[in-house]
């Protein structure tokens, strides 16, 4: 079935994985609305535009008009809904921006998807699917003998970040039950790969060794996530929109729980191996460990056991050979990266300012 998609956010990090997969597996049309905030990447969706089933449209996913538009112009009848604020540290310094986008803009894209899909008939109606693209953060944190979250965790998130996401989660939800719009919605743990802001973890390492300069570590790297590699995800979000029931909601993860040490350390060893200092002695020197984060969750992880069992997916990535991939692509980007720095990386201003407040 050729579907006619539209993947909102997806200049991100995982929207343009999610475009370079639809338009890989031959995915009918897919037509992309971002408002090119800095966390975009044009350039991650380079290779994609060149298909003549692509089409970028720069946009806001709260300006109903254009989303009418769109949905009705491009026959839409699948929406996968990344668009979003996605910093956990930006959203403490200055949280406006995500309650606006992740909950006021998710509730205009819902409306505007909800009218498309009423004045559907037929196999179009049947067919039309709204999948929202959340967060395991909405479950707030484990401790470190818990049980890891599924389909059945409760909210209770943490900071105003995954507080948006939760929002967002149960407007959809409520979008689903009140009005029946046909919805899925899925809760990941942490992606890394290529084209990922530099003001995330693994790239931000990454980029702070190749410079010379710290790598800030929060409080002890304790602090304990389950990484998944971003083309795996791309693949389940796939996967779900097109196969998953009208209500279903997965949780998906990498079965790859490593605290931040581990993780910088591991990164430190690869670029050791990969793109040696210098001096020729380990990045690992540069590793300092910074005060933490207000309420930092200790440890997320994810059971990924439902979508596996009814949907076959699995990972092809494990922790290891993905982050030597990820290391690899980022040492053949140095240019992206660069240029990314470069153009509106205000993190430095952002963690000021949450040092001001902590
Ligand atoms: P990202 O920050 O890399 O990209 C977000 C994209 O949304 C950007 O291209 C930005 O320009 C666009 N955008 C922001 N506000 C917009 C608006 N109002 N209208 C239109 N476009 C707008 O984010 P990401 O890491 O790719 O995350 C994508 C989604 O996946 C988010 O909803 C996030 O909550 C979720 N998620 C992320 C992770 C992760 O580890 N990164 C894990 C689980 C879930």
């Amino acid at each position: 079935m050729m579907r006619r998609v539209l993947v909102t956010g997806g200049a991100g990090f995982i929207g343009s994985a999610l475009v370079r997969h639809l338009i890989g597996e031959g995915t009918g049309r897919v037509v992309v609305l971002d408002k090119l905030t800095y966390a975009a990447s044009p350039a991650a969706l380079e290779a994609a535009s060149r298909s003549p089933r692509y089409r970028f449209v720069r946009g806001d996913i709260g300006d109903r008009a254009l989303v009418s538009r769109l949905l009705a112009e491009e026959a839409i009848d699948l929406v996968i809904h990344l668009a979003a604020e996605t910093h956990v540290d930006r959203s403490i310094a200055g949280p406006a921006a995500f309650v606006e986008t992740n909950i006021v803009g998710t509730f205009h894209l819902l409306e505007a998807a909800l009218e498309h899909w009423q004045a559907l008939e037929g196999e179009a109606k049947a067919r039309f699917r709204f999948h929202h693209v959340s967060t395991d953060e909405v479950h707030g944190d484990l401790d470190f003998g818990d049980a890891p979250f599924d389909e059945g965790s409760g909210y209770d998130p943490s900071s105003p970040y995954s507080a948006s996401k939760a929002a967002s989660d149960h407007l959809v939800a409520a979008w689903g039950r009140t009005y029946g719009l046909p919805v899925l919605v899925t809760n990941c743990s942490n992606n890394y790969g290529p084209f990922q802001s530099p003001d995330k973890l693994i790239p931000r390492i990454i980029a702070n060794a190749l410079g010379g300069r710290e790598l800030p570590v929060y409080g002890e790297g304790r602090n304990v996530r389950d990484w998944l590699y971003v083309e795996d995800h791309a693949a389940a979000l796939a996967l779900v929109a097109t196969r998953a029931a009208p209500g279903a909601r997965y949780a998906i993860g990498g079965r790859a729980e490593r605290s931040n040490l581990t993780v910088v350390r591991g990164l430190c060893d690869l670029l050791d191996r990969l793109s040696p200092r210098a001096d020729g002695r380990s990045y690992r020197r540069q590793v300092t460990f910074v005060a933490d984060r207000p309420g930092h969750d200790l440890r997320y992880a994810i059971d990924p056991s439902r979508i596996e069992r009814e949907l076959g997916w699995l990972r092809v990535h494990d922790f290891e050979s993905g982050l030597e991939a990820c290391v690899r692509w980022y040492l053949a980007n140095r240019d992206w990266m660069d240029r990314f720095v470069g153009a509106g990386y205000a993190l430095e201003a952002a963690g000021d300012r949450l040092r001001g407040a902590a």
